[in-house]
C-alpha cells in the first residue's frame, strides 16, 4: 500500500467568494502524511484548522488543489462515493463527544460498524477490544450522560477507530477536558493510534501535548509551515 496516507497539495478555500464577507481561509495549504505518523497542527483560533480538517477528511470540497488518501485522488469524486471513503478511510474527534445520548457506550462503538456492513458479533468483539485498549471497558453498558467528560472522549476515540480507518482527524479533541484529564485523555489515544498503527492529525493550542507528537505544523496565512 502507498506510504502516505494523506497528500493535500496546494489546496485553497475562500468563504463568500466575491462577496463583502469573503474571508479566503486556505491558501495553497500542502501537507503529507506518512502511515502511522501523528502531526500536531497548531495555529491561533479562526486560521483555519476546522476547515483544513473538513477538506481533509472529505466533509468539504477545497476550490482547489486535491486530497489523496491512501493513494487515491479523493478531490473530484461524487457524492456517493466520497460518503463511501469517508466511512471507511477517516475517522473525526471533536472537542465535544457527539456521543449518541440514548445508546451504551459500547452501542456507540457498535452502530458505525453495523452501518459499514460488519456482523454485529464481530462489532461487538472489535468495539469490546477497542473500549478495552482505551481503559473503559467496564463503562461499556452505560450511556454518555453517566460517564465523565474524560471517558466520555475516550468511548469517542473508538467510535472514530470503529471502522478501521487510515487517518484519525482531531479537532482539539481534549480542549473540552481539565489539565490532568487532558493529560491522561491523550495518553489513551496516542496508546490507541500507536496500537493501530493510523495515522492522525491532531489540531491543538495545547503546546505540551503537540510536542508529543511526531512533528507540529502550523497553519499561518492560509498555508502549511513546518515547526
Ligand atoms: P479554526 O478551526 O482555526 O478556528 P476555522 O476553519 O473554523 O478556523 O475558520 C477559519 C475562518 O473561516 C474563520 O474566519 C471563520 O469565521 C471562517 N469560516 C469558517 N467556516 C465558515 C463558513 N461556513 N462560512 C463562512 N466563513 C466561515
Amino acid at each position: 500500500m502507498n506510504e502516505d496516507v494523506l497528500a493535500l497539495e496546494d489546496v485553497s478555500k475562500t468563504y463568500n467568494a466575491g462577496k463583502p464577507n469573503e474571508v479566503q481561509v486556505l491558501r495553497g495549504a500542502s501537507l503529507v502524511m506518512k502511515r502511522g505518523e501523528v502531526v500536531a497542527l497548531v495555529a491561533p483560533s479562526g486560521a483555519g484548522k476546522s476547515t483544513l480538517l473538513h477538506i481533509a477528511g472529505l466533509l468539504d470540497t477545497p476550490d482547489q488543489g486535491s486530497v489523496v488518501i491512501d493513494g487515491r485522488d479523493m478531490t473530484r469524486l461524487g457524492d456517493h462515493a466520497r460518503t463511501a471513503a469517508r466511512r471507511g478511510q477517516v475517522g473525526f474527534v471533536y472537542q465535544f463527544h457527539h456521543l449518541l445520548p440514548e445508546f451504551s457506550a459500547l452501542e456507540n462503538v457498535v452502530l458505525p460498524q453495523l452501518a459499514n456492513a460488519v456482523s454485529p458479533s464481530a462489532a461487538e468483539a472489535r468495539a469490546r477490544d477497542l473500549l478495552g485498549r482505551v481503559g473503559v471497558a467496564e463503562r461499556a453498558d452505560h450511556r454518555p450522560a453517566a460517564l465523565s467528560g474524560g471517558e466520555q472522549q475516550r468511548v469517542a476515540f473508538c467510535r472514530a477507530l470503529a471502522n478501521a480507518p487510515s487517518l484519525l482527524l482531531a479537532d482539539e479533541p481534549t480542549g473540552n477536558l481539565d489539565p490532568a484529564t487532558s493529560d491522561q485523555v491523550f495518553a489513551a489515544l496516542m496508546g490507541l493510534v500507536r496500537d493501530t498503527g493510523l495515522s492522525a492529525l491532531i489540531a491543538t493550542h495545547n503546546m505540551e501535548l503537540a510536542r508529543r507528537m511526531d512533528r507540529i505544523v502550523r497553519l499561518d496565512e492560509g498555508q502549511i509551515t513546518a515547526q
